[in-house]
């Protein structure tokens, strides 16, 4: 079962987002700041986290931005996605500039949120080989 972290201060919108993401088969874990979004990440490795960018502590930017410097390697590679009540122009270029993965805009809408989560849940960003990479064939077979 995939495991989703979410991370957001309104109980309202922790509640409806659960239900929809339960719903669907997901495992969802919570934390309602900033830190302790970073802590849970950091200690139970959920598969996506979904992140609210207005929290009471540091905001959801600086938080996707120290979970994508984190020396843990399986940390780094979670796939972020920003929630933002804020739907003003230069809002996603913000999430995507602080390293988030994906954006999605409240209020959440079901089939959007579920379609964001399984897209990311199957093909996570950092699986995806990038053209002209340097990850090269390590041994040659010259005969
Ligand atoms: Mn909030």
């Amino acid at each position: 079962m995939f495991k989703i972290l979410y991370v957001e201060d309104n109980p309202q919108n922790m509640r409806l987002v659960r239900k929809i993401l339960m719903a669907a088969g997901y495992d969802v874990i919570e934390a309602t700041n900033g830190l302790s979004g970073i802590a849970t990440a950091e200690r139970d490795k959920p598969d996506l986290i979904l992140m609210d960018v207005n929290l009471p502590d540091i905001n959801g930017l600086e938080a996707t931005t120290r979970l994508k410097a984190s020396t843990d390697v399986m940390v780094a590679a979670i796939p972020v996605i920003a929630l933002t009540a804020n739907a003003m122009h230069g809002d996603r270029e913000n999430c995507m500039a602080a390293g988030c993965d994906g954006y999605l805009a409240k209020p959440v809408m079901k089939n959007e949120l579920l379609n964001t989560v399984a897209l990311f849940l199957k093909h996570p960003p950092s699986s995806t080989p990038t053209p002209n990479s340097t990850n090269t064939p390590t041994t040659s077979t010259t005969s």
